[in-house]
């Protein structure tokens, strides 16, 4: 399978290529040259597997002569061997015709592990075939950086480096970032916001000398491979809910999905695209509306970003919303590239007429409110549903289950529950009453010391630590 750039002016590049490039050089981001159907027979067989099974199965028509399928099984199975629960991602029911599932049970409690544990494997296995050494760098606001450190700790030829905001991540987050014990993890501490941490990423990879001698890449939820690693539980919870088998439920299983960068929701979209039987995909934001706005008025328009109790979806450009622009706009890459680069440049993007329904016929887009979030954790725990951390709060209340509550004749409805909520005590405890009781991967945290390096937001600074880190 080839990749094409969703800009049209990068070249093509095989498997091997999307995945160590991330960012497309045109801009763009990478995507199949097509997306690859399942048959009724193939998707049938998928029942009953074990989910590395099913990863290597879904993702086995992208790798493509990248990697032998003996390899790629192996990849996939040491990937998903480190999560705490046998079935990697178990759906729980929570109503009539409701499920939530859980994607929460990896190293670092947030869904982020189920692509960056995959992204790991495949990296340490090219670069041992290329005999290659990176360095993956990644500004984080709080969870990715703990799942890069989870996935990439002890990964032989790679380093990791992750910028944190000092002071302005929780404690759990923090400690998941500071307290591996092995030497290729380096946890920067910088004195400013999220913001300054991601300036000074990007102003590192402008620096082309100094990028190229410490081999820096990105894993940034752009990178096409996480989104393929994403389409896999969509298949497995649809298959286990009996969609492939018609006899016993009519219709398609229908997702809700908390949406920031868009990437789960377009994974949604891609495992339609591959005809596994998914209905609609709600995509659920909090007050950083950008897309609910722009599925009701067809301009896609940056607005003020409000800090939220779910601050993975504090965003206001959905990087991943270039790929459905794309699928919408029939393909055509230099319509796209207009379309992005006048958003970059103007910060406004119009949709209208046949590329607008396009977009719609993903399912509808909702924003959920903070007192609403509040609202949907304390019924969950009143109605013995248990603890929900506020992102999978905000989808739950989009899709309305616990207040209207659901009926059996309802085609099944899927909740991704993207963290567990021990992640994010404080808004939980604030919104139930309650306290949560940490896991057994917060609780392994607690005895292990920390290690970080303090820097001020500096590019200088930056660049001698990391020179330091990597013994340069
Ligand atoms: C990253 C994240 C999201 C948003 O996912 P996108 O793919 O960016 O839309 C939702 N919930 C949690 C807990 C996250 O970490």
């Amino acid at each position: 399978m080839r990749f094409v750039s969703t800009r049209g002016v990068a070249p093509a590049v095989d498997f091997e290529g999307a995945l160590m490039a991330g960012l497309a050089p045109d801009g763009g981001l990478y995507t199949p040259e097509h997306w690859p159907r399942l048959s009724t027979d193939e998707i049938a067989d998928l029942a009953g597997r074990p989910y590395a099974e099913v990863a290597a199965r879904i993702l086995s028509p992208f790798v493509g002569d990248s990697l032998e399928p003996a390899a790629l099984r192996r990849l996939c199975q040491a990937a998903y061997a480190r999560f705490a629960h046998p079935a990697v991602a178990p759906l729980v029911q929570i109503g009539p015709a409701s499920w939530r599932l859980e994607l929460f049970h990896g190293p670092s409690l947030a869904f982020k592990d189920i692509a960056m544990q995959l992204l790991a494997q495949l990296y340490g296995e090219m670069l041992a075939r290329r005999d290659g050494r990176l360095t993956i760098i990644c500004a984080t606001s709080g969870d990715t950086g703990g799942a890069a450190v989870e996935a990439f700790a002890g990964v032989a030829r790679t380093d990791v480096v992750v910028l944190f905001p000092e002071g302005r991540i929780s404690e759990v987050q923090r400690r998941f970032i500071t307290a591996s014990p092995e030497s290729n993890v380096h946890a920067l501490a910088v004195q400013g916001d999220f913001d300054a941490c991601q300036a000074l990423v990007k102003r590192l990879f402008r620096d082309a000398d100094f990028a190229r001698e410490a081999r820096l890449t990105a894993v940034n939820s752009i990178n096409i491979v996480r989104i393929l690693a994403q389409a896999v539980y969509y298949a497995t919870s649809a298959v286990a809910l009996g969609a492939a088998t018609p006899s016993t439920i009519s219709g398609k299983i229908r997702f809700a999905v908390p949406t920031g960068n868009f990437g789960d929701a377009f994974a949604g979209w891609a495992a339609r695209a591959m005809g596994l039987p998914i209905g609609e995909i709600l995509a659920a934001t909090n007050r950083n509306d950008i897309l609910p706005r722009a599925f009701a008025s067809g301009v896609y328009v940056r607005g003020t970003l409000a800090p939220t109790q779910s601050p993975a979806m504090d965003i206001q450009a959905a990087s991943n919303f270039e790929r459905l622009v794309f699928e919408a706009l029939g393909r055509d890459a230099a319509a796209t590239a207009a379309a992005f680069e006048g958003f970059e440049a103007g910060g406004a993007l119009n949709l209208s007429g046949e590329a607008l329904n396009a977009i719609r016929a993903l399912g509808p887009a909702r924003a959920v409110d903070e007192a609403e979030t509040s609202r949907t954790m304390a019924l969950a725990h009143d109605r013995g549903l248990g603890f929900v951390d506020p992102h999978t709060a905000v989808a739950l209340a989009a899709a309305g289950i616990l207040e209207a509550g659901d009926t059996r004749e309802a085609s099944p409805r899927v909740v991704l529950a993207t963290a567990h909520p021990a992640k994010f005590p404080e808004a939980v405890s604030a919104a139930t009453g309650d306290v949560v009781p940490p896991p057994a991967q917060v609780l392994a945290l607690n005895g292990r010391p920390e290690r970080v390096i303090r820097l001020p937001a500096d590019l200088d600074a930056l660049k001698s630590a990391i020179a330091g880190c990597l013994a340069l």
